[in-house]
């Protein structure tokens, strides 16, 4: 059986009164994490761990930040993006196990729609992907609200 790993990091600066959409998901709160796409930290870790599994380079690479064709789209665009990269590869994805490190807000509420935004858009059910969040104890960027990180890893196979 032909199967790899692979692991993604993100981090997205916080703004006052600007959306925050998180996992295809718009949470309510009184800031949201901004950047050149709609600064899906989530879907952004995913990509990366997608991409990093099939060795094909990162969402910076794919994505810039400098083309125009990517300000303010939604993140699951770029999402299924990254997924006919890896299908060209022959690659599936197997699973994929995500952690949000936020002070604010409780996202527990919002998870499984996250989970159906993300599973359509790769095309696996939503048993395959895992969704965690945790604060930052108050410390740190994160934990003085400045800043929304999330990690994930998955598992691609061979088709
Ligand atoms: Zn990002």
């Amino acid at each position: 059986m032909d199967i790899r790993v692979g692991y993604g990091f993100d981090v997205h600066q916080m703004a006052e009164n600007h959306p925050f959409v998180l996992g295809g998901v718009r949470l309510e709160h009184h800031s949201g994490a901004y950047g050149h796409s709609d600064a899906d930290v989530l879907v952004h870790a995913i990509c990366d761990a997608l991409l990093g599994a099939a060795n094909l380079r990162d969402i910076g690479y794919h994505f810039s930040n400098k083309d125009e064709r990517w300000k303010g789209v939604s993140s699951l665009i770029l999402l299924k993006e990254c997924v006919r990269l890896l299908d060209e590869k022959g690659w599936k994805t197997g699973n994929i196990d995500a952690m949000v490190c936020l002070e604010d807000p409780k996202i527990s509420t919002y998870i499984a729609q996250m989970k159906k935004n993300i599973a359509q858009a790769i095309h696996i059910t939503e048993d395959q992907i895992s969704i965690k969040a945790t604060t930052n104890e108050k410390l740190g960027f994160i934990g003085r609200g400045e800043g929304v990180v999330a990690h994930a890893v998955c598992l691609i196979e061979k088709t």
